[in-house]
């Protein structure tokens, strides 16, 4: 297991965001998380990495315990890899700076295998094109895109995804999805908020239905959308298809 939670809860003052949540996520897996706004969701996601100090309960990530007061926060951010609904690339920085810096600045990578890695990765998603644009001047998949590209300049371990394309215009949603997919099929751990139900049920091995701070129910995406066993995920499920 890459990803162990046990018995995770969260609070923000007396107000409990998420309630005894278990999730174990093996290497390679890609695991899809639905659920209404406010659910708890991007809280899960935070955790994971420790943006969201743990209430109580155990969280380990790739061996370390983000609840030991010793760990290593930087070296176990730089193996997870998060994007965000809001690309949040560099305004003022070019697209292969944006993916240049964090290898240079974190791991100490030269400037020029940095720039080799930026290169890559931009063919890899489709921008080799637009090395020297500046953010604003790219479509907002493409700027999705970039950042997935700046994440993976990291070579993380795990890749967390919160709402990947939920600011971007529906015709661009789909070049962000193949990148994803793509990364999946190689290989990628990945941990997917979305509400695009044809991603969940193609490229996730598993789906998680979240309510009111909890994992309401879970299995494989195709089964849960067809067969949901849970009223409340009935009731959701009814809402967004
Ligand atoms: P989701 O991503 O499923 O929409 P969130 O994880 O963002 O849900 O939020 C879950 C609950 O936690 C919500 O009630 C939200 O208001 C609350 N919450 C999230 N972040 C904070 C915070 N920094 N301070 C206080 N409450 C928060
Ligand atoms: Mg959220």
């Amino acid at each position: 297991m890459i990803i162990d939670i046990t018995d995770l809860h969260k609070s923000f003052g007396s107000n409990e965001v998420l309630t005894s949540i278990d999730l174990s996520v093996e290497d390679g897996e890609v695991v899809c998380v639905i659920g209404p706004s406010g659910s708890g969701k991007s809280t899960l996601l935070r955790c994971m990495n420790r943006l969201e100090e743990i209430t109580s309960g155990e969280v380990v990530v790739d061996g370390h315990r983000l609840t030991d007061p010793r760990i290593k926060i930087d070296a176990m951010r730089a193996e997870i890899g998060m994007v965000f609904q809001q690309f949040n690339l560099f305004p003022h920085k070019t697209v292969i700076e944006n993916i240049m810096l964090a290898p240079q600045m974190v791991r100490r990578l030269g400037t020029e295998k940095a720039r080799e890695r930026g290169r890559a990765l931009l063919r890899k998603v489709g921008l080799s094109d637009k090395e020297l644009e500046y953010p604003s001047r790219l479509s907002g998949g493409q700027q999705q895109r970039v950042a997935i590209a700046r994440a993976l300049a990291m070579e993380p371990k795990i890749m967390l995804f919160d709402e990947p394309t939920s600011a971007l215009d529906p015709e661009l949603v789909g070049e962000v999805l193949a990148v994803m997919k793509d990364l999946a099929l190689e290989g990628m751990t990945m941990v997917v908020v979305t509400h695009e139900m044809g991603f969940a049920r193609e490229v996730g091995d598993r789906l998680i239905f979240m309510d009111e701070g909890r994992i309401v129910e879970e299995g494989i995406p195709g089964a849960v959308f067809d067969n949901p066993q849970e009223t409340r995920t009935q009731a959701f499920l009814e809402k967004i298809l």
